[in-house]
């Protein structure tokens, strides 16, 4: 596994099956244009180590020459291309050969097409050494290529992530964790935080209580810490912006957990759409909800067990107990209605001894 800026890629093919599949490119093109002299024209910059071993495989005359387009930041194609580098002018009634990279959705294709659509080629053919036939729109026929891939980012052999990458001699492909994020649901005196303790360590899952993480950045007077509490202070509650922004945080903290056990957020539906949102953005997604429910009169019981030991007010009294409750219903029950429009709602029963609610847990998490 390797790391480039905030990503990590595995291996996916040997220098071996490169060579392999550039030979395969040289040789059919070879058996098409042996008495031609073509002008290969390599795009720049991810062609240009597959250019030169391209040029190293292919056994008689021809030329080579240059273009630079842009299209990808990051991971995705941005569906922008520019020419930054222009076409020779040598190619009128010679056949132009492209070799590209890799064709992924064909944006890029596009524009060269329309290039060269000014120019007086004698022929105009498309060579790519990868090709990922998945997601390519199929406008143009690829009449070469080495190797098909499936739609996955890769980098080496020329190819880059944000301009790292390119001197790989094997190319790598992102890696792209199986996550497993939770949101956990339960009233007080659930055992929300015993579960999320077993989840944490079964899983490898980052717990972030959000009730923690306000103590935390409070405590530590952080700028989000500070900003929350004058909030706090007045009265108000705490903006929605300002604890996804510390949830942001928690989750770039924790970049080699396996999911994440959101506890304390969402608690409204517009909390849920922020934290789609800031998931989505992240590649992420909340793969459950899980309400863990218990009889109110079990869960009093419970509390007033707790209180008894913690010494915490809020659990020694009966109508205390029971506000949280009713404010608990009122809020969680449009959420619930939210995630099960997703299929994501899991209720699972709060009652019986740990290990007996552990499994419960493990039967939904293990379904997914
Ligand atoms: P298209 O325009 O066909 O969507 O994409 C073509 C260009 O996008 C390629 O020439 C390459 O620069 C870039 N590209 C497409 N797929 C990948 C990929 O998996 N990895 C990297 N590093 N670049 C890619």
């Amino acid at each position: 596994m390797i790391q480039l800026h905030d990503k990590y890629f595995k291996r996916f093919l040997s220098e071996k099956e490169i060579l392999l599949a550039v030979q395969r490119v040289a040789d059919q093109v070879a058996a098409d244009y042996k008495d031609k002299t073509p002008i290969f024209v390599g795009v720049l910059n991810g062609s240009f180590m597959f250019v030169s071993d391209f040029l190293k495989a292919y056994p008689h005359p021809c030329e080579v020459s240059f273009v630079k387009l842009s299209s990808y930041q990051g991971l995705t194609s941005t569906g922008i291309v520019e020419t930054l580098l222009d076409l020779p002018d040598n190619i009128e009634g010679r056949s132009v050969i492209i070799l590209e990279d890799i064709i992924d959705t064909g944006r890029t294709l596009k524009e060269l097409v329309h290039l060269f659509s000014n120019t007086n080629v004698k022929e105009f053919k498309i060579a790519s050494l990868f090709y990922k036939a998945e997601v390519y729109n199929g406008e143009y026929a690829i009449d070469y290529f080495g190797l098909e891939i499936p739609d996955r980012f890769i980098v080496g052999y020329g190819l880059d992530y944000k301009e790292l990458g390119r001197n790989f001699r094997e190319v790598y492909q992102l890696n792209q964790k199986h996550m497993i994020n939770l949101v956990l649901f339960g009233k007080p005196g659930a055992g929300k935080g015993t579960q999320a303790q077993f989840l944490k360590e079964q899983y490898n899952l980052q717990h972030i209580s959000t009730g923690d993480v306000f103590r935390y950045n409070i405590k530590n007077g952080t700028d989000l810490g500070t900003l929350a509490k004058s909030y706090i202070d007045k009265g108000d509650l705490v903006p929605d912006e300002v604890t996804i922004k510390m949830l942001e945080d928690e989750v770039a903290k924790n970049q080699e957990a396996d999911g994440f056990i959101f506890d304390g957020f969402p608690r409204t539906v517009a909390q849920a759409e922020a934290l789609d949102n800031f998931l989505e953005s992240k590649d992420m997604k909340i793969n459950a909800t899980i309400a863990l429910e218990a009889n109110d009169e079990v869960l009093i019981q419970r509390l007033l067990e707790r209180g008894k030991v913690s010494g915490r007010t809020d659990d020694q009294d009966k109508d205390k107990i029971r506000n949280r409750f009713d404010e608990y219903n009122s809020k969680t029950a449009p959420l619930k209605t939210y995630y099960e429009e997703q299929g994501k709602f899991h209720s699972v029963n709060g009652i019986g001894t740990i290990a007996e609610i552990t499994e419960r847990l493990t039967k939904v998490i293990e379904g997914l």
